[in-house]
């Protein structure tokens, strides 16, 4: 739009000014009846009464009427770009552990197309903005491809996004004790599943980290596209990996997002692990900050919430996929009460497989 206002000329460039007009429109402070808003390419010219407005920009185009409500884009702090969803794709809704290997028969998908398909369905119910988690595996060459694709929708769609791209590492089988797991097997079929791991093909750690902050560095001035880390959770990536993460996420500026006791057996791990919650862990290794955040926290304990709020981490609470696969009811009250910052996800997992988020709202 810019360069065709260019080749007009000013003259005309009012003309290109457009109202987007409602019977509420709600910004961050206020409600205003009969509002509008003046826009033009991508600057906010003026917010205020419908009839100031219309006077000021007479020959404006007009979106939206008195029928409408006005409102910000909405956030949804937690997603992966599914595309055709899980349950069109013979995946039931399980417990989290033996969903996530139900999910190894999915069907692949063109990246692109995939992603497009989930943008589609965000902007339908007024997402704008979303954390997109994808999981990479592969030699790197692999994973840059898979990433470019996944850029490359939300280049063309506009869609402002956080892409955070993660790998597993470690607890295929169960967190933290795939190892113990495996010898209590019968000899003939240990080795038969000893073949299957990892469970998908892995991308070195140093290649992981290198290319995140390479792509965080490539993404920091763009527009509408950031690049995070997105480490699957503590226990698929190790604490190593989490630290070096956490360094360089400092470093190149950006932040982190990972799942944190999301289900039962991951609330029962941290003492098993590390001797205490997987929070406690957590701030114990210095990685949590308001660069951190977590998805779910569904298990958290008052002393994880105190933990989080005092460090400034933040969690992203996605209800539906929290019943879907038998997570719980995270406790979303006492975090508000405490003072955790608080967004709201989806996970690519609604209950309409619909990414409607206000369905998720209410
Ligand atoms: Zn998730």
């Amino acid at each position: 739009m810019q360069d065709r206002d260019r080749v007009i000329g000013d003259t005309q460039t009012v003309q290109m000014v457009q109202l987007i007009r409602g019977r509420w429109l709600f910004t961050a402070n206020e409600t205003i009846r009969d509002g509008a808003i003046a826009i033009q390419s991508d600057t906010i010219l003026a917010v205020g009464q419908w009839a100031d407005l219309q006077a000021r920009y007479p020959d404006a185009t007009v979106l939206g009427s008195d029928q409408y409500a006005v409102m910000p884009g909405l956030i949804n702090a937690h997603h992966h770009s599914n595309g055709v969803p899980n349950s069109l794709q013979g995946i039931e809704d399980d417990f989290l552990e033996l969903w996530l290997v139900a999910n190894l028969a999915g069907r692949s998908q063109d990246l692109t197309l995939k992603t497009l398909f989930s943008i589609a369905q965000l902007l339908r119910s007024g997402v704008t903005t979303v954390v997109d988690v994808a999981s990479i595996s592969g030699p790197v060459s692999t994973c840059v491809a898979d990433l470019q694709q996944r850029l490359h929708a939300y280049q063309q769609a506009g869609m402002r996004v956080a892409l955070t791209p993660g790998a597993d590492y470690d607890s295929f089988l169960v967190h933290g004790e795939d190892e113990a797991f495996l010898s209590s097997l019968p000899p003939a079929l240990q080795q038969q599943v000893k073949a299957l791991i990892p469970l998908r093909p892995s991308l070195p750690q140093p290649d992981y980290l290198e290319l995140m902050a390479h792509l965080a560095q490539t993404y920091q001035n763009h527009p509408h596209i950031a690049v995070w880390f997105g480490p699957s959770g503590p226990q698929w990536v190790g604490d190593e990996l989490l630290l070096q993460i956490a360094e360089a996420a400092e470093r190149v500026d950006t932040q982190i997002q990972t799942h944190a006791v999301e289900s039962l057996y991951e609330k029962l791990m941290g003492p098993r692990l590390y001797g205490k919650s997987v929070v406690a862990h957590l701030n114990e290794l210095g990685v949590l900050s308001p660069r951190f955040s977590i998805a779910h926290g569904v298990w958290l304990t008052e002393a994880d919430i105190e933990i989080l709020a005092a460090t400034g981490a933040g969690v992203s609470h996605n209800p539906s996929s929290n019943l879907r696969l038998r997570a719980g009811i995270a406790p979303l009250n006492a975090m508000l009460a405490a003072g955790v910052t608080v967004g709201l996800g989806m996970d690519g997992t609604t209950l309409g497989d619909d990414e409607d988020m206000f369905a998720e709202m209410r």
